[in-house]
């Protein structure tokens, strides 16, 4: 193996976390930085495939501490990403006064308490929803993304970096090199590659387990879903607004500016399978399920239930689905917050496998990792 083999760091995964830490990475002092994606692009998958929004704490209000780490993220993102944010609509927060987990006098307190802009509604925009079904409407202060943009602004970046990308080169496994360093064996260009770094990190995200298992190292529990957004033109009304309705089995209208359309999600109708990855059990690659299961779209069903809470929404014309697997950490579930899944030396030292949880929160993986200074136990 000739010396150009040796990294500093692989990362596996060029999704918006993968490509900011190889970025961070060689802002901290690493020299070889290797990131190694298995599409023909970065940010394809959820990086692309998401709702576009661009969180600032309101979405939290079961998990305090998301909410506000959200609220901590939301300007410094804006800021480093300008040219990719679009805040030229009003968004919205109705509650309903149906099935909510929280009552508007709730909402206004959490949002007081977070220190997120909140106020009422113009009666015009309050007069859009259903009264009997909607206790309260509030104008607050989020953005949305152009995840077109980002991709091309993230690989300016890899550039200005060196940091030295591998596209269409998928990890195949791992194994130890020596004590201190890792051989990533991936198959690029239909040959296989072996690899060596001092540090792997695995940010893989919906697949993180993949790569564990196919390397002979335990699974980490997560819970899965196949998911789907709608993509819609919204009738006139609508075009500058980014509607949600909170708290419980509702929906979200938000500005999807990669595609000029706006992007319907429904907590009941956008989940359409799930599934858990648990050791020591049979695992299913999330890519592989996705591509080959049957994709019937639930847009009826979410345009059906969306229009008792706001009737101008069933004017909307579907122009397509954005179908991907959502992964979250099982103890999600329950509070729904969203907390980065960082795990260290899982199986082999200086492995370290992280799963992004929001696409503004990458500020909170960037504050835990930092480069180990270069071993000299090359092989
Ligand atoms: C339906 C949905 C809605 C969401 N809405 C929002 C939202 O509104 N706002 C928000 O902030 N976040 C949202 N998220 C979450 C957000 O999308 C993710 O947190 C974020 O994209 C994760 O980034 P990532 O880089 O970890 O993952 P990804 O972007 O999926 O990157 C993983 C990369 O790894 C590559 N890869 C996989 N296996 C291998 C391998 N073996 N070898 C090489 N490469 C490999 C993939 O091709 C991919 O590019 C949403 C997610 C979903 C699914």
């Amino acid at each position: 193996m000739s010396s150009r083999d040796e990294y500093d760091a692989i990362i596996v995964g060029g999704g918006f976390y993968g490509c900011l830490l190889a970025i961070h990475l060689r802002k901290s002092g690493a020299e070889r930085v290797l990131l190694m994606e298995r599409e023909s692009s970065i940010l394809q998958r959820a990086s692309y495939a998401n709702q576009a929004r661009v969180h600032n704490g309101y979405h939290y209000p079961r998990s305090f501490l998301t909410a506000l780490r959200s609220r901590v993220n939301f300007p410094r993102f804006v800021a480093d990403y300008k040219e990719c944010i679009d805040d030229n609509f009003d968004q919205y927060y109705a509650i309903s006064k149906v099935f909510s987990n929280i009552t508007a006098g709730q909402f206004h307190t959490f949002c007081t308490r977070i220190g997120a802009p909140v106020e009422p509604a113009r009666p015009e925009i309050r007069d859009l929803f259903n009264q009997e079904l909607i206790e309260q409407v509030f104008r607050v202060r989020e953005a949305a993304f152009d995840a077109g943009k980002l991709r091309q602004r993230v690989i300016r970046d890899l550039e200005e970096f060196d940091v030295a990308v591998s596209l269409e080169s998928e990890a195949l496994r791992m194994i130890p090199a020596t004590e201190s360093r890792i051989e990533v064996i991936s198959l690029r260009g239909g040959a296989e590659a072996r690899t060596i770094a001092g540090q792997v990190f695995n940010c893989t995200y919906s697949r993180i387990n993949k790569l564990l298992v196919d390397s002979g190292l335990a699974a980490i529990p997560l819970k899965h879903e196949l998911t789907e957004m709608a993509l819609v033109e919204v009738p006139p009304e609508l075009r500058k607004t980014g509607i949600t309705v909170m708290c419980g089995p509702f929906f979200s209208l938000m500005p999807f500016p990669a595609q000029g359309l706006h992007c319907l999600s429904h907590v009941r109708y956008t989940p359409h399978h799930e599934w858990f990855d648990t050791a020591g059990e049979t695992y299913r690659d999330p890519y592989a399920y996705c591509s080959r299961v049957l994709k019937v779209s639930s847009f009826p069903q979410m345009i059906q239930d969306a229009q008792r809470y706001l009737p101008l929404i069933k004017q909307c014309r579907y122009r397509g689905s954005l179908w991907e697997v959502k992964t979250v950490l099982p103890k999600s579930e329950v509070d729904d917050s969203r907390p980065i899944l960082l795990r260290p030396g899982h199986g082999l030292a200086n492995l370290t496998s992280i799963m992004g949880s929001k696409i503004d929160n990458v500020y909170d993986m960037m504050d835990m990792i930092s480069i180990k200074p270069p071993s000299n136990t090359r092989t």
